[in-house]
């Protein structure tokens, strides 16, 4: 244990959460399979960032994360490797219908550069990742999802507008990611968020990354994170 909280001092992440797993400290530990590995070598990621150290191992493990950690810390890469391996995972994967991963940011830029990303990291697999969100075409985004992409990369409107013109369900949701949750709740997207959490079902891997964690962010993570690893890089912020 002594070593543990040696290794996450030197990373500079604060940890707490039953039974948080032990941090990473370098891709090979994480036990990805050889394409993920290619990706991540051809990205240039030579070794996991800190809240990557921690989140992807406790993600693997199929654990909720509450991860606060500011921009450019390298969160992406955090939720979108392991929600790629939970998905290669699933036994039915070519029946299904609707996405099994949602991954809710507050902006288009961001989902934007969150799509890209997952697009980069999903290259290897056969699977499709569905950008939802303004800027494109709402018809072809309800193509992409009536087809069956496996993934949702959306703001909270136009995913709401999606699943209320019967794109999809949320039924085979079972890995849901709120990016800069903070932020989306200063735009006033609480609603919407909460709506998507209700419509997937409880079991799911829920995991939460916010800059901050203001009362109501909190109360959220109360509300539908279940015994969540806490990962805190850096300062605390508001
Ligand atoms: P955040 O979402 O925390 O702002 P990003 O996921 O957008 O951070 O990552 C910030 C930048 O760092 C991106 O250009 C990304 O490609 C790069 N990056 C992420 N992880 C690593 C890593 N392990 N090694 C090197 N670069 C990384
Ligand atoms: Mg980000």
């Amino acid at each position: 244990h002594a070593e543990v909280a040696a290794l996450r001092t030197s990373l500079g992440i604060r940890v707490s959460g039953f039974d948080a797993p032990k941090p990473v400290q370098t891709f090979e530990q994480c036990g990805l399979d050889g394409a993920l590995m290619g990706v991540i070598k051809k990205a240039g990621y030579q070794k996991p960032t800190p809240i990557q150290a921690q989140a992807i191992p406790a993600a693997l493990a199929g654990r909720d994360i509450l991860g606060i950690a500011k921009t450019g810390s390298g969160k992406t890469a955090a939720f979108v490797l392991p929600m790629l391996v939970h998905i290669m995972d699933q036994p039915e994967l070519e029946k299904g219908e609707g996405p099994i991963g949602i991954i809710v940011a507050p902006t288009r830029e961001l989902s934007e550069q969150i799509h890209k990303e997952t697009r980069r990291f999903s290259k290897p697999y056969n699977l499709r990742i569905c950008a939802a969100f303004g800027g494109l075409s709402k018809y072809d985004q309800f193509k992409d999802l009536k087809a069956g992409a496996e993934v949702a990369v959306c703001t909270p409107g136009r995913m709401i507008d999606l699943i209320k013109m019967k794109a999809c369900t949320c039924k085979r949701v079972t890995y849901l990611v709120f990016d800069e949750a903070d932020r989306m709740f200063d735009m006033g997207f609480e609603p919407q968020v909460r709506s998507i959490m209700g419509q997937v079902r409880p079991d799911r891997q829920t995991l939460l990354f916010s800059a901050t964690l203001p009362n109501k962010v909190d109360r959220l993570v109360q509300d539908a994170l279940t015994s969540p690893v806490r990962v805190t890089v850096g300062e605390i912020g508001a």
